[in-house]
């Protein structure tokens, strides 16, 4: 079976400081890894970082010793919990595994696999002095099998592949290679990035990935197109809303007659679909481009929960409906998995998810709570205009684009929050915040039944 790993900037800036000591003799530390085993490759997500004390081992420059008790109470976790086991190290300079680490790891994995059977794999990784990270599945025989990727997520994208060499780039993509050069245009090519809502700005958002040559997106609406969907949604036509066809059919119709090789997998599902969970926890990158609070809150939860880089979308127009217009805005906002959050910025509240929520599964309850005043109504059906929603569509993947590779005079950290607003002339940046309290502590914790504790996910595996 093949694997990746994904921690976040901050797990590996805690690793360096352990695994690369001043005095340059090795260390070592042991990661317990959540999953995502719904797709290939399987997803090991760092859950937990127990560094094993420098004093309590036997270091040297080219290898590092410890006893092996030191790590049964770490095991006992992983095992209660279903865990993976992630045995890590440092190297300066030295970009594989040894013949020292090779001997090691054969001794090491089969206690590992005796004391952890209920994950599929575990591995063993070694973290670089320049901040790259590459590792193995290790077989409970010994066999070593290279991860596909070791994916970092911070304020910035990194991926780190373990192997296969780029391919040569085509000419639909030379312009993409000349302005981010082609490594960048190889990483696109190799991203899953996941797309939930493909109406206003989903259409667009969508547009410029697969013209960025992405190499395989998911797509994910339930809606068929509708008559009132023709002014806004890319690529629909009136064919399609007299035929009644579906969003993501519409989308990936025009994502095929591009040619540029990028795959597609649509959904015609809402969030709260244990299929459509799992499919996108096996992405790399999702973006929401939903109007609907609980559909918001609920993908935030699953970037958190599968750690994957996350883009929310919101634009908002308030009119009167009589040509008044009294604000035309839009943000764009970056998520990572263990900083802030949508709810932690403020842009709802829980009272907010609950009210969707109840909205969308008990209609009834929810209008007689609405009656008598017991909460604040969802607003349904807002104005939207195309030329808005391509707007904060273009910031969003120009955002996705400045985090995969970093191009601006500030650093990625002070751009969190992008907020524009048409009808007052502005348009700011935001750093992020302190770690939601609500969210952060599930960082990394992968595939729970119920998936990501939310009850209406029960079942379905
Ligand atoms: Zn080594």
């Amino acid at each position: 079976m093949s694997a990746s790993l994904t921690l976040t900037a901050r797990q590996r800036a805690e690793l360096a400081r352990h695994l690369l000591p001043e005095d340059g003799c090795e260390a070592v530390a042991i990661l317990l890894c959540g999953m995502a085993r719904g797709g290939n490759p399987l997803r090991l997500l760092v859950r937990q970082v127990h560094l094993i004390p420098h004093e309590a081992c036997d270091r040297r420059p080219d290898a590092v010793t410890w006893p092996t008790e030191l790590i049964v109470p770490w095991l006992e976790v992983a095992d209660k919990l279903g865990l993976a086991v992630v045995k890590i190290h440092g190297h300066r300079g030295y970009d594989r595994f040894s013949q020292t680490d090779d001997e090691s790891d054969r001794l090491l994995f089969p206690s590992l696999y005796a004391w952890v059977d209920r994950a599929p794999v575990h591995a063993s990784a070694i973290l670089m002095d320049d901040g790259r990270l590459f590792g193995r599945v290790v077989s409970e025989d010994g066999q070593f099998q290279p991860l596909q990727a070791v994916h970092v997520i911070g304020d910035d994208i990194e991926r780190f592949d373990g192997g296969g060499g780029a391919a040569a780039v085509p000419e639909h993509g030379r312009r993409i290679a000349q302005t981010f050069g082609g490594g960048t245009f190889e990483r696109l090519r190799r991203l899953k990035v996941g797309v939930v809502g493909c109406s206003g700005t989903g259409s667009p958002v969508i547009e410029q990935l697969a013209r960025n040559c992405i190499g395989s997106l998911v797509l994910v609406d339930p809606d068929h197109v509708e008559d009132k969907n023709l002014n806004r949604i890319a690529n629909t036509t009136r064919d399609d809303a007299e035929q009644g066809r579906l969003k993501v059919d519409v989308a990936a119709r025009a994502i095929a007659a591009m040619g540029l090789g990028t795959t597609v997998q649509t959904l015609a599902s809402t969030l709260f679909d244990p299929v459509v969970v799992r499919e996108l926890a096996s992405c790399d990158v999702l973006f929401g481009c939903m109007d609907t609070i609980d559909g918001r809150h609920l993908l935030n939860k699953l970037a958190t929960f599968y750690l994957i880089p996350y883009f929310d979308l919101g634009v908002k127009i308030e009119a009167d409906g009589m040509g008044g217009v009294n604000q035309v805005c839009g943000s764009v906002h970056y998520l990572q998995p263990g900083g802030s959050s949508l709810l932690s910025r403020h842009v709802y509240s829980l009272e907010q998810v609950r009210a969707a929520g109840m909205m969308r599964t008990d209609p009834q309850q929810y209008q007689r709570l609405l009656d008598e005043g017991y909460l604040r109504g969802v607003q349904e059906d807002r104005p939207a205009v195309v030329q808005l929603n391509t707007l904060i569509a273009s910031l969003a993947v120009n955002e996705f684009l400045a985090r995969l590779h970093p191009y601006r005079l500030d650093p990625n950290a002070e751009h969190s929050v992008t907020r524009i607003s048409l009808s007052h002339g502005i348009f700011e940046h935001e750093a992020d915040g302190q770690p939601c309290p609500v969210l952060s502590r599930h960082a990394g914790r992968g595939d729970v039944e119920p998936l990501l504790d939310w009850p209406e996910l029960s079942g379905g595996a």
